[in-house]
């Protein structure tokens, strides 16, 4: 019998998916795998024993990577499986960014027991106009899994895309190319886009690529979107550009302190993926490539 530990809730982790000749132990000293969702490794002792990790997700910063390399552990994700939710709330983050939706719903609680509410709706209507997003330029910053799901979407809806992904492949680009204008420098993206919306992995080499320096030559009133990674994002160059008006608004999948309580920010807490469908598909992926791995 081989044994598999799970890191997040059980449930979340698709055990119930495990193949005859699998079974889930609390101990991670016994396990030949464990399957992971968000929950952060890097603090867990590695058992010599263990042969692999299945991360039920895209992102594997929470993955002592350079430690399981070195002990031969096999790290696995599980790429696609959870674009299509992503994507969604990115394109929701758009249309909030743009239609003040919180506003206007605030403002109807507020007001919901007001008998003069009919005729105040003329002045609200005013004060939160929006714009829309059909014909504005879109910048996508990494065109993999979730980058090519939204460039596909806001094209869909009229956007004009602009795609920078220095590793792409060429089928990838290929398959992309009647939606999207591939930059070979995202500079030009900071400088010609109305909206820009990064969907690279956490590394050292993308840590804080949102900063003064891009920040200063972007267009005044760009919304910026980020549901990769927080620190993608150098927090107080943020806080300065929406304190100077030069972000308009800034929509972000991840809880922070810098910028929580600013205007025409929004913040969610890492929601990007949290749909039954992006869970159930990453479990079944993830399940499956250890065990496979596992089997041979
Ligand atoms: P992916 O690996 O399919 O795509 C990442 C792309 O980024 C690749 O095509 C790669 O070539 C490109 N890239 C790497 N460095 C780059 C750089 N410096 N500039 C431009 N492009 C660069 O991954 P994905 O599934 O699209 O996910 C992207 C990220 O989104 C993940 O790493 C993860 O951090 C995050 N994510 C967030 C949620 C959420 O719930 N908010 C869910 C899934 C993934």
């Amino acid at each position: 019998m081989k044994k598999i530990h799970c890191l997040n809730p059980i449930a979340k982790c698709g055990t119930e998916l495990f193949p005859a000749g699998y079974e889930m132990t609390d101990n991670v000293a016994d396990a030949d795998a464990v399957l992971v969702r968000s929950a952060s490794m890097h603090d867990m002792e590695l058992p010599e024993n263990l042969l692999a990790v299945g991360r039920a997700g895209a992102g594997v910063n929470n993955i002592p990577l350079d430690s399981c390399a070195q002990k031969g552990i096999v790290v696995f994700n599980t790429p696609g499986a959870n674009a299509n939710g992503v994507k969604e709330l990115v394109i929701a983050g758009m249309l909030m960014a743009s239609r003040d939706i919180v506003g206007g719903i605030e403002w109807c609680k507020a007001n919901a027991e007001d008998d003069n509410i009919t005729k105040d709706t003329e002045k609200s209507k005013k004060a939160f106009a929006g714009c829309e997003i059909k014909g504005k330029k879109l910048g996508v910053i990494g065109l993999g899994a979730i980058g090519a799901e939204v460039a596909n979407a806001a094209t869909h809806l009229g956007m004009e895309v602009y795609g920078y992904d220095p590793y792409i492949s060429i089928n990838a680009a290929w398959r992309l190319s009647r939606n999207v204008k591939h930059i070979t420098n995202a500079d030009i993206i900071f400088q010609k886009c109305d909206y820009i919306t990064i969907h690279v992995p956490l590394m050292d080499s993308t840590r804080g690529m949102i900063n003064k320096e891009k920040l200063a030559i972007m267009k005044d009133g760009v919304v910026i979107l980020n549901f990769s990674r927080d620190t993608l994002v150098n927090d107080d160059d943020m806080a300065a550009a929406l304190d100077a008006g030069k972000v308009r608004y800034y929509v972000s999948d991840f809880p922070n302190p810098k910028v929580a309580n600013m205007e025409r920010v929004i913040l969610l807490p890492h929601l990007g993926a949290s749909t039954k469908e992006s869970e159930d598909n990453c479990a079944v992926m993830a399940v499956k490539e250890l065990t496979d791995y596992l089997e041979n």
